[in-house]
C-alpha cells in the first residue's frame, strides 16, 4: 500500500497543531492562533500571523505553511453566480462555484443548489439554531459548490467531469482552500452559509481528504460551518456512505445521485451501478443513521429517452416508499463530449407530478450559471480540451 502523504499545516485540526507546537517545544496556546489565522481569517502566509513569535513563524514558513492555491479567473455570470477557477500548485485546475440565494420580486424558489433551499433539512429545523441563523439576518446567503478530486473515475456517461477522467485526489487542505478563497470573494452583505460537495469528482471515492475537511469546515474555532449545512453529494458508495454516517453519526447532509429506478438503466448511466446496484444502495441510505426531521437528497439527472418517461418516475415513487427523502430533478445540462440531453419540459413536468402525485417533494432545479459554465455537471478541466459547450463563454473572458 502507498504510505499516506504527509498533512499538509492547513489540515491540521487544532489539537494536532498543539502537538506540532509541543514537539518543537512551542507553547500550546499558539495552536488555536494559527488555526484562527488560517481558517477564521484566511490567512496562511505566518508573515501575517502578528500575534505569533517570530521564531515560530520562521518555523511555519519553513515546513510549508503558506498559498497552496490562486484564483485565475472569476467568471460571474448575469444572475450572481461566481465560477471560481483555482490553479494548485502542481498546476492543476478546479473549479468552486459561489452561488448566492436569489431573492426578491421575480426569484424563483428552486435554486439549483438544493441546500440553498434548506433541501435537505425542513423548515422548522431553524429554530434549532437560533444563534447560528441570527448570523445571517438581513444577509444574502451563499451556498458554496466545491470540488474534491482534479477530474472523477465514477465516469457517468452524461457528466463532464466523468467524460474528462480521474486526474488525482485533492488533499484536505486544497478543499478548504476553496472556501478560504471563496469566503474572501464574497460581495459586500453576503455570507457563507452552506457548503456542497457537488463539483468536480466523488466525494467519497476520496474518503479520507472528504471526512478531514468536513472536520475543518465544522470547527468551532475555524470557519465553523454548520454540520447541517453541510452536505456530500454521492453517486453511490456503499462502503463509505455507512463509514460518513458512523464518523459524523448523521450529521451531514446526504445527497444521492439516482438517476434511475432500476438497475439496467442506472448501470448505463453510471458505471458504479455495477459494482453498488440499487438494493444495496437503498439498503446503505435506509441505515443511515439520520438525524430528527432530516431528508436524504435525490438527485434525477433527467436525460433524454434514458430515464425521463412517466414509467420512470412511478417505478421512482414505489422504490423511495417510506423512506424520508426529497427528490430534485435536474434536466441535463448538455456536453459537448456526448450527445445526450435534456428531456422537453413538458417531459420534465410531467415526471415531477407523477411524484408530487406520489406525495413527494419533488423540485426542478433552474440553471444557474450558464452562461459562465457552473451550472452542474459543467465543471471541466481547463487546459484539457473544452467538453462543455458553454465553455467557450469562460475561456475566452
Ligand atoms: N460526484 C458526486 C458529486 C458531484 S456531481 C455525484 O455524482 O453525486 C453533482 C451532481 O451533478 C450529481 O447529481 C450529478 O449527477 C449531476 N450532474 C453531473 N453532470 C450533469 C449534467 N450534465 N447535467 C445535469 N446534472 C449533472
Ligand atoms: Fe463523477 Fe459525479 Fe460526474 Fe458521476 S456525476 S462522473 S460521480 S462527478
Amino acid at each position: 500500500m502507498k504510505p499516506a502523504a504527509p498533512l499538509h499545516p492547513i489540515a491540521r485540526l487544532p489539537e494536532e497543531w498543539r502537538d506540532a507546537l509541543a514537539q518543537r517545544g512551542e507553547r500550546a496556546f499558539a495552536a488555536k492562533q494559527i488555526f484562527n489565522w488560517i481558517h477564521r481569517h484566511g490567512v496562511v502566509d505566518p508573515a501575517a500571523m502578528t500575534n505569533v513569535s517570530a521564531r515560530l513563524r520562521a518555523a511555519l514558513a519553513e515546513e510549508g505553511l503558506g498559498s497552496i492555491a490562486e484564483i485565475v479567473h472569476v467568471h460571474r455570470s448575469a444572475d450572481g453566480t461566481r465560477k471560481l477557477v483555482v490553479r494548485l500548485k502542481d498546476g492543476a485546475t478546479i473549479e468552486t462555484v459561489l452561488l448566492p440565494a436569489v431573492s426578491g420580486p421575480g426569484a424563483r424558489p428552486e435554486p439549483e443548489i438544493d441546500a440553498d433551499a434548506d433541501a435537505a433539512y425542513d423548515d422548522e429545523d431553524e429554530e434549532d439554531e437560533p444563534t447560528t441563523e441570527e448570523a445571517f439576518r438581513g444577509k444574502t446567503r451563499v451556498t458554496q459548490c466545491i470540488s474534491t478530486q482534479v477530474g472523477c473515475a465514477m465516469g457517468c456517461v452524461f457528466c463532464a467531469s466523468g467524460v474528462a477522467g480521474w486526474k488525482r485526489h485533492l488533499g484536505p487542505e486544497e478543499i478548504v482552500a476553496q472556501i478560504l478563497l471563496g469566503r474572501a470573494l464574497l460581495d459586500e452583505g453576503e455570507a457563507l452559509r452552506n457548503v456542497v460537495f457537488m463539483g468536480m469528482g466523488e466525494p467519497l471515492h476520496n474518503y479520507d481528504s472528504t471526512a478531514r475537511a468536513l472536520r475543518l469546515l465544522t470547527h468551532p474555532d475555524g470557519i465553523a460551518l454548520s454540520t447541517r449545512r453541510v452536505t456530500v453529494s454521492t453517486s453511490g458508495l456503499v462502503p463509505e456512505i455507512a463509514r460518513l454516517g458512523r464518523d459524523f453519526n448523521g450529521q451531514i447532509a446526504l445527497a444521492i445521485s439516482l438517476h434511475a429506478a432500476d438497475d439496467e438503466s442506472r448501470s448505463a448511466l453510471m458505471p458504479i451501478n455495477k459494482k453498488y446496484p440499487l438494493a444495496e444502495l437503498l439498503a446503505a441510505l435506509k441505515a443511515y443513521p439520520m438525524q430528527r426531521r432530516r431528508r436524504i437528497t435525490i438527485e434525477y439527472t433527467l436525460v433524454s429517452g434514458k430515464n425521463d418517461d412517466v414509467a420512470e418516475a412511478q417505478k421512482l415513487a414505489r422504490l423511495l416508499r417510506g423512506m424520508p427523502v426529497k427528490i430534485n430533478l435536474i434536466p441535463m445540462n448538455p456536453i459537448e463530449a456526448s450527445t445526450l440531453g435534456p428531456p422537453d419540459m413538458a417531459r420534465v413536468f410531467a415526471f415531477q407530478k407523477a411524484l408530487v402525485g406520489s406525495g413527494y417533494s419533488c423540485f426542478i432545479r433552474r440553471r444557474r450559471g450558464d452562461d459562465v459554465s457552473a451550472a452542474c455537471g459543467q465543471l471541466v478541466l481547463l487546459g484539457a480540451k473544452p467538453k462543455v459547450k458553454a465553455f467557450r463563454n469562460s475561456a475566452s473572458s
